[in-house]
């Protein structure tokens, strides 16, 4: 099964990309929801957690979402031992589903996946960028926020400067149906890659 990651800063617009590649059929997972799943319910997981962070952690049973943000804002070697640790199970959890589904190839979206490495292990990298501006305003509009907490972040995320050279495809999200028609574009480049199923 090929594997490829999509990935963007916030608001960029990954979860709106996915939706099109949904849309063509191809199986989508969501890294940040199912992170958020299995702290809750991979035992063994929630008790390495438990450890780190305390008992806090969960309060009747929940992740306890807001308190362990407390904890790692700010205080990056925390929250460098908070994803050493959920990041492996994430990927095993990605590769199980990945060998389940059937699809020419399936993506994982995930909002950080060139700053840790995670890339590496992945056949394809798209990246979706938009300029920084406009990721904020968007963000702002759809979460109720303020501007300087997207700000700060979006500060702990590289920039797609960065970031463009280690992708394989950049989409670059602006205007919508341009960005469709990248989708499209991008799909059918995927289909004609060697050992793909829709390979000719
Ligand atoms: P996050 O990292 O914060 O989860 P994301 O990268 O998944 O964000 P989306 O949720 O897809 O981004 O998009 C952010 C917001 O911007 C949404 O409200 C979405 O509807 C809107 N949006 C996405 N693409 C565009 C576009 N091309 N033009 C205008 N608005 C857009």
């Amino acid at each position: 099964m090929m594997r490829v990651g999509l990935t963007g800063g916030i608001g960029s617009g990954k979860s709106t990309v996915a939706g099109f590649f949904r849309e063509l059929g191809i199986p989508v997972y969501y890294s940040d929801v199912r992170a958020r799943e299995l702290m809750e319910a991979d035992p063994e997981l929630r008790g390495r957690i438990e450890n780190l962070l305390g008992e806090e952690a969960y309060a009747e049973g929940k992740l306890n979402r807001a308190w362990i943000a407390s904890r790692v804002f700010g205080d990056a070697e925390l929250l460098e031992a908070l994803n050493a640790l959920v990041h492996p199970a994430v990927a095993a959890d990605f590769r199980s589903w990945s060998a389940r589904q059937e699809a020419p190839y399936v993506l994982q979206e995930a909002a950080i996946l060139i700053e840790n490495g995670g890339y590496r292990n992945l056949d394809r990298v798209i990246l979706v960028t938009a300029p920084e501006e406009e990721r904020i305003r968007r963000v702002v509009a759809r979460d109720n926020t303020s501007g300087s907490r997207v700000r700060s972040r979006m500060d702990a995320q590289w920039s797609d400067q960065r970031k463009i050279p280690l992708s394989d495809f950049v989409i670059e999200n602006m205007e919508l149906e341009a960005t469709r028609r990248a989708v499209h574009r991008i799909h059918r480049e995927l289909l004609e890659i060697p050992g793909s199923p829709g390979a000719s």
